[in-house]
């Protein structure tokens, strides 16, 4: 599935028209997006549109200095319209996670078996090699201007 969106609002927007399908999908065990694409193509605007979806409060910052964030989602929220009802939301920017130490230092493998998890990723492929086969990959790619296409995958691009 591929995408084009025109500005901020419509990448943020993006988020309600698939993640409906993407919660319905069977899973081993956290729904998984693993978010590729260069700096400023979109990858924590989408996020930030998740959020939003969620019902999310907090604000969602580019999680560069943080390498992970966790927003609990409260009940009576918005995420329960969505057919499945998540725990934790994780921000994850994996850009400066070199390998299999710091993942096991963030117990990411932890995080990624809990069914409960929803969790984004950014600069997914760094870690590709830990994520579960499920994983749902979006590439996001500048088109000039502010406009931005995003691929939806179930499997990685090489
Ligand atoms: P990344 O996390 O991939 O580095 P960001 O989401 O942080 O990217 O930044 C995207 C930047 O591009 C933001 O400043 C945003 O306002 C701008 N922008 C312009 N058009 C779009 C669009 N169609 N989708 C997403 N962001 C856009
Ligand atoms: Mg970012």
């Amino acid at each position: 599935m591929q995408f084009i969106t025109k500005n901020t609002q419509e990448t943020q927007k993006l988020v309600g028209k698939i993640i409906k399908k993407l919660v319905k999908a069977p899973r081993q065990g956290a729904l998984v997006l693993a978010l590729q694409g260069e700096l400023g193509a979109g990858k924590t605007t989408f996020v930030q549109g998740l959020a939003q979806a969620l019902g999310v409060k907090e604000k969602v910052l580019s999680p560069t200095f943080v390498i992970m964030k966790r927003f609990t989602i409260y009940d009576l929220c918005p995420s329960t319209s969505l057919g499945v009802k998540f725990t934790n939301f994780y921000h994850i920017d994996a850009y400066r996670l070199t390998g299999a130490e710091d993942t096991k230092e963030l117990d990411l493998g932890e995080i990624l078996k809990d069914k409960n998890n929803l969790v984004a990723i950014e600069w997914a492929e760094r870690i590709a090699g830990i994520l579960p086969a499920d994983t749902i990959w979006l590439d996001f790619q500048h088109k000039g201007g502010d406009k931005r296409e995003i691929k939806l995958k179930v499997k990685k691009s090489k």
